[in-house]
């Protein structure tokens, strides 16, 4: 019988991967806690960040101003111990705020049977956070100001443009080279050099627009513990609470709405026409500096297969699948691979490129699945949310998921309170609605027959 071979130390860490030089390119919020794990895990890490350190810049350059963490993020942020440093600043929240036309709010919460909710986390706090932590390890180095100008994957070289100065270059090499490098990585458009790799984006026609609901008295103007949404067919607003008790509103409508509102006057009175009860708390004032000021954002959704190359590359977070923001998912997906990825590289016996292709294998289809349904919650959010099916179906799943909360777990809280994998939360939505169909047919076939009864009796 062959001798068994411990391959993991008493810390978790792989004695069968030799530590590596890891270049991390991008120190947004999983490339940071990525550096974090690549240290952990006894790998000497070089992070390269396009931007100056978030952590001494006044300018805030990122897209939302808040997140919505939720069970994902949270598990990955335990991972490395920094779960309750975080949730100490973060703000619960509940549920959702539904906002009407005439400014009559309802709620609808995310988990009345087990009380879940979302937390509201500052993104500049949180990237401040893990990038406070990583400077604890003497095996993290921070390059910032360092644009990823071109990579040689296979050779594992890298250039790099410094200070923002097109004539400065700087190169370097690893080991591996792991993309946190956003959307429109600069890894990934290396790796779809390479053969077999397939890759899709899609822009969608909406836009989005920050504004900013400020504190009044040094207090919050609404309820903080909701997310709040103003849902109106073709546009939608939704707001999300600050540790300032000021709120950050995100306004997303299609791009020719956005075109069609050119001067205060026009601002003032679609904001009169559709959102009311939001004028006074912004002010007439602070919206059209914040409207006018600048341009709305692209939302954009990206698919790519495989996630590596060789043993040489990986992408992670919005590099390997960015998409629409409105399944709150971005961020918390994009931790949730790092958990997978370090929880296969402490796998015994495991070696750097065997890990590499299973990441690939156990994410894809998973990864895949998320950006389907933040698609698919782009439509629930500004529509559904006030028809009154969504909120028959909400209730029914609500009951379900009360009597058997092991069996029924509704899709949005199986995605956000849940570490199931996220293609496994479709085919659980499918096979609800198949029960809640054959449901129906029942009680309407009963129905049918009772009444016919009747009719026959009299
Ligand atoms: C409006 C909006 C709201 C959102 N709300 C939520 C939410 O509530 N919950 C949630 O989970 N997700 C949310 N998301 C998604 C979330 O923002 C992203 O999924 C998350 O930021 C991805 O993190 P990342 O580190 O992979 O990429 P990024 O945050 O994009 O970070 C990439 C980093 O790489 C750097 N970089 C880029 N190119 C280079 C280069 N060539 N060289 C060196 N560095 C480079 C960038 O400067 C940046 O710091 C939202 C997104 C948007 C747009």
């Amino acid at each position: 019988m062959s001798e068994k071979i411990n391959t993991v130390n008493a810390n978790g860490v792989n004695l069968s991967i030799p530590p590596l030089k890891v270049a991390i390119i991008g120190g947004g919020l999983v490339g940071s806690l990525a550096a974090l794990n690549f240290a952990r895990n006894g790998h000497n890490v070089h992070l390269y960040e396009y931007r100056e350190d978030i952590r001494t810049s006044e300018l805030v350059q990122g897209r939302s101003i808040n997140l919505a963490l939720s069970e994902r993020g949270r598990k990955a942020l335990a991972e490395v111990g920094l779960e309750d440093e975080v949730l100490s600043t973060a703000i619960p929240m509940r549920g959702r705020m539904l906002h009407d036309v005439k400014g009559q709010t309802s709620v609808v919460l995310y988990d009345p049977c087990t009380n879940q909710c979302l937390y509201s986390v500052g993104r500049k706090h949180l990237n401040e956070v893990l990038l406070n932590a990583g400077e604890k390890f003497p095996n993290i180095q921070y390059h910032f100001r360092h644009k990823l100008k071109s990579a040689n994957l296979q050779e594992g070289s890298m250039r790099f443009q410094c200070d923002y100065e097109e004539q400065q270059l700087e190169e370097a090499t690893a080991d591996l080279i792991v993309g946190c490098d956003g959307a429109f990585s600069a890894v990934r458009q290396q790796m779809s050099k390479t053969l077999g790799f397939n890759f899709s984006q899609e822009y969608i026609e909406h836009g989005y627009l920050e504004l900013c609901i400020p504190a009044k008295n040094d207090e919050f103007q609404m309820p903080p513990n909701y997310l709040h949404i103003w849902p109106r067919n073709e546009f939608m607003m939704i707001a999300l609470p600050n540790q300032d008790k000021s709120f950050t509103v995100t306004l997303s409508m299609p791009f020719k709405v956005f075109e069609g509102i050119r001067t205060p006057k026009e601002l003032l009175e679609f904001f009169h026409r559709y959102y009311s009860d939001a004028v006074p708390l912004i002010g007439e004032e602070l919206l059209i500096k914040d409207f006018f000021k600048s341009k709305p954002q692209f939302l954009l959704s990206i698919k790519c297969n495989p996630f590596h190359f060789a043993d040489k590359a990986i992408l992670l977070g919005d590099a390997a699948h960015a998409m629409v923001p409105y399944y709150g998912q971005g961020m918390n997906a994009g931790m949730e691979d790092c958990t997978l990825f370090f929880s296969i590289l402490r796998e015994p016996h495991m070696t750097i490129g065997k890990a590499l292709e299973t990441f690939t294998e156990r994410r894809v289809s998973d990864a895949h699945a998320i950006c389907d349904l933040a698609m698919y919650n782009y439509v629930e959010m500004r529509d559904l949310t006030k028809r009154f099916s969504f909120k028959c179906r909400k209730m029914l799943d609500t009951t379900l998921f009360r009597f058997f909360p092991n069996y029924w777990v509704p899709l949005y809280n199986s995605v956000s309170f849940t570490s199931m994998p996220y293609s496994k939360c479709i085919a659980n939505r499918q096979w609800q609605d198949e029960i809640l169909k054959k449901i129906m047919f029942i009680v309407l076939s009963s129905a049918v027959l009772f009444i016919g009864a009747l009719y026959i009796v009299h």
